[in-house]
């Protein structure tokens, strides 16, 4: 499902990424660990396509995505990534239901059939009864999981998140870590998460270890 080859990063006088060579096959389940610092970060925003590298080579779903010119890889990402981050990014303005439409309706699907979609994966995520609280409305773990249903929405290839569980209660965080698992049993969803969890790296399928800029093991 991904594959890069040789990516590297600087940032000024910085090299982040030293040389960075991953495969991710479709399915699974792979975590980033790392001390502060190591490019996990970064990396992951590399193989969202959030940002550019220097150098090297990044294929997802056999798309060599940094060769598509601005739009086209805006419209990818749109379709075929799904971010979950430590911060939930939900509109303020917007509604459960709204928030989780809002990548489909970007990507011109029809209105019925997204809200029939985005309806299915809140109660899948047991969100039935909060379709029209807003953001403000939910607890923070309730918002975490709408994150992850607007992450799905667009059923796509990957989902990526940063620290997804960063800010949750440890009962929310188990929560989350198990609805990853159930993404990907259920769903054979394919999911890259960088964590400081090494309790749920550990159950993961691979754990990609970082350090200094390169994948130490
Ligand atoms: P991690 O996620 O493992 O903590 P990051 O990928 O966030 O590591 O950061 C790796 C290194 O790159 C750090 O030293 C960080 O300060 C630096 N860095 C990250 N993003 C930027 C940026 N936009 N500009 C300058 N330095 C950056």
């Amino acid at each position: 499902m991904i594959y890069a080859k040789n990516i590297t990063k600087t940032f000024g006088d910085l090299q982040v990424l030293k040389g960075i060579d991953l495969e991710i096959p479709t399915g699974k389940l792979y975590s980033i660990v790392g001390p502060s610092g190591a490019g996990k970060t970064t990396l992951l925003q590399i193989l969202g396509t959030l940002s550019n590298p220097d150098s090297g080579e990044l294929l997802i779903k056999d798309e060599s995505v940094f060769k598509l010119g601005e739009k086209q890889l805006a419209a990818f990402r749109n379709r075929e990534i799904g971010f979950v981050f430590q911060f939930h990014y939900l509109l303020p303005e917007f509604n459960a239901l709204e928030n989780v439409c809002l990548p489909a309706l970007i990507a011109k699907k029809g209105k019925k059939e997204t809200e029939e979609r985005a309806k299915e994966l809140l109660d899948f995520l047991g969100l039935s009864q909060r379709l029209t609280h807003k953001p403000s409305e939910l607890s923070g773990g309730e918002r975490q999981r709408v994150a992850v249903a607007r992450a799905l929405i667009n059923k796509p290839a990957v989902i990526m998140a940063d620290e997804p569980s960063g800010n949750l209660d440890s009962k929310n965080r188990d929560d989350l870590h198990d609805l990853f698992f159930k993404l990907r049993d259920e769903f054979n969803q394919t999911l890259v998460i960088v964590t400081h969890d090494e309790n749920f790296a550990r159950q993961s399928d691979r754990i990609i270890r970082m350090r200094d800029g390169r994948i130490e093991e």
